[in-house]
């Protein structure tokens, strides 16, 4: 089985071949903890966490290390420190935790590793001591600065990822043209920080923080080792954020080749939202923490992966319906299939996902599969290849591993189900006393409760009406 991913650097889809089957490494940037993630941000969380199962499937779990790292050192966190009138941690850690616990809710296994910026400083420090001692950044002002120049050297490796000139990428994303840069490219590494904001020991003894793409660079560096094999995030940092993780960790080690870095680049496309890439400068947010409590978090994550990972998604509340269908429909199945034991999984399931994550052609495969489930559940005590494909296929997108009976229940109170079971329990009871005007009076009573009872070869299940 052949993973072929899609590499920006090399700009087309290849065959992944790790450095160490025995140790595959993923980094992806992760939020920077102020604020409450939007849907767009879960995006890539979700694409990278199927991306994760699937490695540990091919590599074996204990064979792959997923690291996803916090940033916990930026300027808008220090604006709403100051709002508030608390220490940053005070901020990072409740969003952080927010973050985490909304992101649980979609079913995102934790990545092995999870480094704050904060954690890393004297690695960042001294990558950036490295650098000025091989001139390769300059001083100016009490900040520190990247010469993009002494990198690149005319040979365009600088534009190499964004695949676009060095005038291009400057012009397009308005990099700052301050006064105490020798280029307009030049971007900081360290910087002083103002009055009331955290302030560290930098390079040279220079007081203030790290700039945000030094972060990234030690942290991947210090939890994984280079090169790192993959590493993702959304297309929006391809330039300025990826493009200057690269030049300054090869330079820091004396690398032309940005694969010393990273050997492969995946990033996924934009949510957008009413026409427009989802963000919270524009305003135009869905927060998660808003969705889980309105929708399952599968039914979110469904919706997520509906697309394909590169291309734009758009965000609609009938695409989150339509997801709710897909899978009400597909649990149906299972609950109707109960009794259908899996069996060994067929290798071939996988083929839509090793094709550079076709999540939505997996999912197409999703339906063949419980389409012949369903025919076999017919059959009493049966043996089903295809079910064990199902549910094999839908664990690496993270979907349909609940108990079907569960997810139809997704709403009912405890004390509603207690109720119900004890109506069952009665309507059993009566039947077999073949006492029928009392089994129609629990029928009713059950109707009453908007519960729709199904009878199945191993006994009665039940659902909420309103759920399907
Ligand atoms: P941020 O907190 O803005 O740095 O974003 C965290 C992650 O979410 C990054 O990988 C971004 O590329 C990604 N991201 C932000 N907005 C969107 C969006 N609308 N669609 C897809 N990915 C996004
Ligand atoms: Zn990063």
């Amino acid at each position: 089985m052949t993973l072929r991913i899609h590499d920006t650097l090399r700009g087309e889809k290849i065959a992944f071949e790790p450095r160490d089957p025995k140790r595959v490494t993923l980094y992806v940037c992760g939020p920077t903890v102020y604020n409450y993630a939007h849907i767009g941000n879960a995006r890539p969380v979700v694409v990278f966490d199927v991306l994760y199962r699937l490695l540990r499937h091919l590599y074996g779990e204990d064979h792959v290390v997923y690291a996803r790292n916090i940033t916990d050192v930026d300027d808008k966190i220090n604006k709403k420190a100051m709002d508030e009138g608390v220490d940053i941690s005070v901020i990072t850690e409740r969003y952080a935790r927010i973050y985490n616990d909304d992101m649980t809710a979609l079913n995102a296994l934790p990545p092995n590793h999870q480094p704050r910026a904060t954690a890393h400083m004297g690695e960042m420090v001294a990558m950036i001591e490295d650098l000025l001692e091989r001139d390769m950044a300059y001083v100016a002002d009490g900040e520190v600065l990247f010469r993009v120049s002494a990198w690149d050297r005319g040979a365009g490796r600088y534009g190499q990822l964004a695949k676009r000139s060095l005038d291009d990428m400057i012009a397009g994303a308005r990099v700052e043209v301050a006064g105490n840069k020798d280029a307009a490219a030049d971007f900081v590494l360290w910087k002083p920080s103002k009055p009331g904001e955290p302030v560290w020991a930098g390079p040279q003894g220079l007081p203030g923080r790290p700039g945000w793409h030094i972060e990234c660079s030690a942290m991947s560096e210090a939890v994984l080792g280079l090169p790192v094999d993959i590493h993702g995030g959304g297309q929006d940092l391809i330039f300025p954020h990826h493009t200057n993780e690269i030049a300054q960790s090869c330079a820091a080690h004396g690398h032309d080749d940005p694969a010393a870095y990273a050997r492969y680049w995946m990033h996924n496309g934009f949510l957008d939202f009413s026409g427009e890439k989802m963000s919270k400068s524009l305003g135009n947010v869905v927060l998660v923490h808003d969705l889980i409590k309105d929708y399952p978090g599968e039914v979110i994550r469904w919706a997520l992966l509906s697309g394909h990972y590169r291309s734009p998604l758009n965000w609609t509340p009938e695409l989150l319906e339509q997801s709710k269908k897909n899978l009400d429909y597909l649990y149906g199945i299972l609950l109707r299939a109960k009794h259908v034991q899996p069996d060994e999984t067929d290798e071939e399931s996988f083929d839509e996902l090793l094709d550079d994550l076709n999540t939505s052609g997996a999912m197409s495969r999703l339906y063949l599969l419980a389409k012949s489930v369903e025919l076999s559940s017919q059959n009493p005590d049966v043996i089903s290849n295809d079910k064990g494909n199902f549910l094999a296929l839908a664990n690496i997108l993270g979907i349909l591993q609940q108990d079907p009976e569960k997810w139809f229940k997704h709403g009912a109170t405890d004390d509603l189900s207690a109720q119900v079971e004890d109506l069952l329990k009665q309507r059993a009871e009566a039947r077999a006393a073949k006492n029928w005007p009392e089994a129609d009076r629990i029928r009713d009573a059950l109707n009453a409760l908007n519960v729709e009872v199904m009878d199945s070869p191993t006994g009665p299940t039940w659902k909420l009406k309103a759920s399907v």
